[in-house]
């Protein structure tokens, strides 16, 4: 007897995650074409936990995740520690420097504090997976892809969220998640 599948209406992880259809784009970072200030901008304008890494905008394949505590932590020391770092400096996450003219200011590698392996799913794995997953692997975010590139992101409260509102649709599902 498998209760779950009595649902008519699958939630997907698409449905869930952010951004929401007509949201403004996930916010994200590049991993050797930012500078300081890009990333200073990213920092002051924006309150999310953290940030997927990705190759490049236009490509949108997933490297790491970055904490934001990790990163403001790391840019403020680098600025005031490290010689030669000023707001046009890139930033990499990559293993080596990426290639800049020599007149180019000090690069400001970050590698260190880069998640490699950040948890992923599929924009179609249904959403009582993905609510499994965040509980037997304490996840606190997880990255949504479609064919290897980054679509969205779901937070811990985000599935929190999803779970109250099955639970007002529906007082029995909660019974089996
Ligand atoms: P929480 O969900 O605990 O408030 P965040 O502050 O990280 O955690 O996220 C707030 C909301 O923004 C969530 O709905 C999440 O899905 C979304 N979000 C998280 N990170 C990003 C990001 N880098 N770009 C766009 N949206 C994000």
């Amino acid at each position: 007897l498998e209760a779950k599948e009595e649902f008519s209406h699958k939630t997907l992880a698409m449905d869930v995650m952010r951004p929401r259809r007509n949201d403004p784009p996930l916010t994200v970072i590049t991993q050797d074409s930012m500078t300081v200030e890009d990333v200073e901008t990213i920092i002051n304008e924006t309150t999310y936990s953290g940030y997927p890494v990705v190759v490049s905008r236009e490509s949108q394949r997933l490297v790491g995740f970055v904490l934001r505590r990790d990163l403001i932590i790391s840019v403020e020391n680098a600025r005031k520690k490290q010689d030669g770092i000023v707001s046009t400096s890139i930033i990499y996450f990559t293993d080596h420097s990426p290639p800049l003219p020599p007149s180019s200011p000090s690069m400001l590698k970050l590698r260190s504090i880069l998640d490699l392996s950040p948890f992923t799913v599929t924009d179609q794995t249904p959403m009582e997976i993905v609510i499994d997953i965040f509980r037997k692997l304490g996840l606190r975010q997880c990255l949504v892809t479609h064919n290897g590139k980054l679509l969205g992101i779901i937070t811990k409260k985000d599935v929190l969220k999803h779970i109250a509102q099955l639970a007002n649709q529906d007082p029995d599902s909660i019974l089996f998640n």
